[in-house]
């Protein structure tokens, strides 16, 4: 996994700065309580909201048991439509098999659909430094580029940003990205959107290729599926000649009838809607086979591992593969709602940022070990989650991990000194009575690193007399 995160610091210094920022508490707050509450009043509205959801935990994880068998049932399918299928471990080969494939085209633009995964793997970057320039086309992604930003939500990207700060970063980027905003632009939405509308335009007309990543793949006929609201998207994936779609394993479903659950549970868990405005679905090269007119005339899918693989093989941990990034764990999550997503270090904040960034990354960096302790464990990520993952359990199980890689110096000093008394039974009896007559002297807050323990709790008095004389001086 790479990205544009790497070299965070761990999430309690990155979270405490974002906490001194009342301007990005704010817009959070308002944000993340209007979407919950939509999102709420839409869930109640089905009757069937639990076997739906119920429905979409059993198949994903049917299909990541059979995940081998289905992703080379897709394979074939695909290439049957006169699409080319390419595999990449990591995020290097991706960026490296994307570039080669836009290079052979001659193009030096490319239009993108909103992607996670192209996010995930700095896949922008790579081609810049290729030099080749990726447009981002969903609003809020291009909010983000064009204000030379982080994404900080997986749905509402540049849920950070206020109307007022949207006009500015408009009225002084859109120029040198090509087309500039009118001059009397204020920040009214219908301006803001029309003027995004007029900057993009143009780039959909000219641009000869595109990058998309895709919701779900459906194995039994390779179908791939975007699930969108503003028809940048669909924009996308018909006007320019070559597409290719950057795809995470995990996102394959085996038939229709799978589809079909997910397409339910997906726009109610994300934006609040009974139906998403536009879901576009192409299967290879479709039936016009690459004909002048209809659609592409070369359709390429990169299928993408680069660490799901590993968090397959742990028992606990692989539900987070079930994600199908609706984003109502950051919606509900108090954590969240103070920190924001920047300080998760990924591009994949929140509940399931703190579950899913480790296991991808491999717990590698002082902020991917930090990220399991991102949370109060309150459990309302799992209550809304439309595939039932057991957040606060894959925390716990994370945290375990941890802390078997060595944890905090200290702690492990503690704990050794811990285990030798619990194994000499007439240490301890010692240790316990030299606290009981030193106990005046103890603090009732903890110094140095402990400190921020006993901020918030007084540490326990030990007794006068240990329990083991006591019970010496009273059994008979
Ligand atoms: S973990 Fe669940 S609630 Fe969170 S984004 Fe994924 S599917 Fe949605």
């Amino acid at each position: 996994m790479t990205g544009t995160f790497l070299g965070m610091p761990a999430f309690p210094q990155a979270a405490a700065a974002a906490l001194r920022d009342g301007r990005l508490r704010a817009n959070l707050r308002h944000a993340t309580h209007t979407i919950r509450d939509k999102r709420a009043r839409a869930v109640a509205e089905l009757d069937d909201w639990a076997e739906l959801r119920a429905a979409g935990k059993a198949i994903k994880d049917h299909t990541l048991r059979h995940l081998d068998r289905y992703l080379v049932q897709l394979e074939e399918a695909v290439a049957a439509a006169g699409g080319a299928v390419h595999w990449a471990a990591d995020a290097e080969e991706a960026n490296r098999i994307v570039a080669d494939l836009v290079h052979a085209t001659g193009e030096t633009e490319v239009v993108k659909v909103k992607s996670m995964a192209t996010q995930e793997i700095g896949l922008n970057e790579a081609l810049a430094a290729e030099g080749i320039t990726a447009y981002e086309t969903d609003l809020a992604e291009l909010i983000v580029q064009l204000g030379d930003d982080r994404p900080s939500h997986i749905l509402v990207p540049a849920i950070h940003r206020n109307r007022a700060e949207i006009r500015e970063i408009f009225a002084e980027r859109m120029a040198a990205w090509g087309r500039p905003a009118p001059a009397d632009l204020t920040d009214s939405p219908a301006e803001l959107a029309e003027a995004a509308r007029l900057h993009l335009r143009e780039k959909f007309l000219r641009a000869r290729v595109a990058v998309s990543g895709a919701n779900f793949m459906v194995a039994e006929t390779g179908t791939l599926v975007v699930v969108e609201s503003e028809g940048n998207g669909r924009m996308c994936l018909t006007l320019p000649r070559t597409l290719i779609s950057v795809v995470g394993i995990e996102k394959v479903v085996p038939t229709w009838r799978d589809l079909e659950v997910f397409l339910q549970l997906l726009p109610r868990s994300s934006t609040a809607e009974r139906m998403n405005p536009y879901t576009s679905l192409w299967t290879g090269l479709g039936p016009s086979k690459g004909a002048d007119g209809d659609g592409p005339s070369a359709f390429h899918l990169v299928l993408l591992d680069n660490g799901r693989t590993a968090a397959l093989a742990d028992q606990v941990g692989r539900q987070a593969l079930r994600c199908i990034r609706c984003s109502a764990c950051l919606n509900v999550c108090p954590v969240y709602e103070r920190a924001g997503g920047h300080a998760y270090g990924s591009v994949y904040p929140g509940p399931i940022g703190a579950i899913l960034t480790p296991q991808l990354r491999g717990i590698t960096s002082p902020v991917d070990a930090s990220l399991p302790y991102a949370s109060s464990l309150c459990g309302a990520c799992y209550e809304v989650c439309p595939v039932a993952i057991d957040i606060p359990e894959v925390l716990v199980h994370l945290r375990e991990r941890v802390a078997e890689q060595g944890g905090h110096p200290l702690e492990r000093a503690a704990i050794a000194a811990a285990g030798y008394l619990f194994d000499h039974p007439a240490a301890l009896a010692a240790a316990e009575r030299l606290a009981g007559r030193t106990r005046a002297l103890h603090p009732r807050r903890l110094p140095g690193p402990g400190r921020a323990w006993t901020d918030t709790r007084d540490l326990p008095q030990v007794p006068a007399e240990p329990f083991r004389d006591w019970w010496r001086r009273n059994r008979s």
